[in-house]
């Protein structure tokens, strides 16, 4: 029902926010896993791109940790899976680049023990890996470079160290920081929505979301995708392992499965806190707003 729900993106069609200095910038998207990018940051990184800006993904782990199907396999098995997924998904959303840091999947209780010697990503000196990614951004020329709120979204370890790491790297190099969320109100009661209609699990810790992502009150950017749902779509279609499971509901396959009108008010915009600015009234609509007002 879903596949035909989303009319194409107008990719051709004019964007009030297309290049109106003539100039490109470019956006660094760092994420904890491939999958996460599609979820928090989809429709954003794809009006960017088809705005002609540059969009460049970077993930700490290959994710190679996360719960899929038996058939992917497990450890270095379902981490090439889920980076081919990676790499589908940039593809949909008109990302160019795509870099891994290099660390292991910490696991969602960071219980992962690798066992090849490899730095798990919430055991990583957070210096060294902020100097990592402050060096890609150089070297893309990052006007802007994405992190996560302070919870990590809904608490992950890897996704703390997400946080941690993408206000160090910002610190280091001269970038707008703009870090994902969700505005954590609506979310809740999304949430328990969602579950009077038996379409989140029982299992799902609702108090957790109570302290989860960000206030509403406190969100800089509201960033409208309602015109790159397809894209969208189609980057969390590519994370295929990520909505499979032996057993038990996943987050992305719940998604996928709701109708248009509920993905639209669901997913249809993108929220992020730029550290240390007022939140506006209206609240900004284009992630390069405070690097345009620059001198
Ligand atoms: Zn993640």
């Amino acid at each position: 029902m879903p596949a035909t729900a989303d009319p194409p993106d107008e990719h051709s069609a004019p964007d009030e926010h297309s290049l109106p200095e003539g100039r490109r910038l470019t956006i660094v998207s760092f994420h904890a896993h491939p999958d996460d990018e599609a979820l928090l940051t989809a429709g954003t990184l794809a009006r960017a791109a088809a705005a002609g800006h540059r969009v460049v993904l970077v993930c700490a782990t290959a994710g190679e940790a996360g719960l899929a199907a038996a058939g992917y396999g497990t450890g270095d098995s379902l981490g090439s899976h889920r980076v081919a997924e990676l790499d589908a998904s940039a593809a949909a959303l008109g990302a160019t680049e795509v870099e891994l840091l290099g660390y292991a999947d910490s696991g969602l209780h960071g219980e992962v023990v690798p066992t090849d010697g490899q730095v798990r990503f919430v055991d990583a000196d957070v210096e060294t890996a902020a100097r990592q990614l402050a060096e890609i951004c150089r070297r893309w020329q990052a006007d802007v470079l994405t992190g996560y709120d302070p919870q990590g979204g809904y608490g992950h370890p890897d996704h703390l160290q997400v946080h941690r790491v993408a206000r160090r790297a910002a610190e280091l190099c001269d970038v707008v920081l703009l870090e994902a969320t969700v505005p954590r109100e609506p979310l809740v009661r999304l949430l328990r929505l969602g579950r009077r209609l038996h379409l989140v699990p029982a299992s799902l810790d609702l108090e957790g979301y109570e302290r989860a992502y960000t206030p509403t009150a406190e969100l800089t950017h509201r960033i409208d995708v309602g015109r790159h749902l397809a894209a969208k779509r189609a980057a969390m279609r590519a994370h295929a392992s990520q909505a499979s499971a032996d057993g038990g509901a996943r987050t992305l396959a719940v998604l996928l499965r709701l109708p248009g009108p509920l993905y639209r008010l669901g997913l249809g915009r993108e929220w992020f806190v730029q550290p240390g600015l007022a939140p506006g009234n209206p609240l900004l609509d284009d992630v390069f707003a405070t690097v345009r007002s620059s001198p």
